[in-house]
């Protein structure tokens, strides 16, 4: 038994330190390579150019309306993301999966249905955060995540999966599909910048 024990004891801190080493191998490696190899994206997405996508006057009125709902305490449900949210063509969104501008909560039809719901939910928390109706938050995209993760916890794993599985196709390398992935993850997740 006790033998048993101090071999547990010892796969627990192989897994340990594995996983410290793999996070320092990301932390390091993408601090280096990402400076040298790639480029700062600018952040011009089509959705966000009023010449093509006008601004639709009776979704902002929507999100009048869950901004007063909120001040009154009421939870968002699934319905009222649906009335909010504007699903806009993958190629019109290239690299994310929801925006907010222009007043307005635009999502990518190439994510999952839950996925869906879990970004209307998080580019929501924005409209609070931007309206002062959101609750108070040093960070806002990781309190916006973490607040739309908790209520459509699934729709946050879909999200992830279905980002990566994108990114893989879209990154020029497989080093800043990883590195990549990391800044991504450790911006909207550990709230670091
Ligand atoms: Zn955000």
């Amino acid at each position: 038994m006790k033998k048993k024990r101090k071999l547990l004891g010892k796969v627990f801190l192989g897994v340990l330190l594995l996983l410290v080493a793999f996070v320092l191998f990301l932390e390091i490696g993408s601090r280096r390579y990402m400076k040298k190899h790639v480029p700062q994206r600018s952040f011009d997405f089509v959705v966000c150019d009023q010449s093509k996508y006008p601004v639709d006057e009776d979704k902002i009125q929507v999100l009048k309306g869950l901004v007063g709902a909120r001040r009154e305490g009421q939870a968002i449900t699934q319905e009222d993301l649906n009335r909010a949210m504007i699903v806009v063509r993958e190629e019109d969104m290239t690299h994310i999966n929801g925006v907010y501008c222009n007043g307005l909560i635009y999502v990518s039809e190439a994510l999952p249905e839950k996925a869906m719901y879990y970004v209307a939910r998080h580019e929501l928390e924005h409209v609070f955060q931007h309206r002062g109706v959101a609750r108070e938050c040093d960070n806002d995209e990781f309190c916006a995540n973490w607040i739309a993760g908790s209520e459509y916890p699934l729709g946050l794993l879909q999200t992830i999966f279905s980002s990566l599985i994108r990114a893989y196709h879209l990154y020029p390398s497989v080093w800043v599909f990883l590195y990549g992935s990391w800044r991504i993850f450790r911006y909207y997740f550990l709230g670091l910048g």
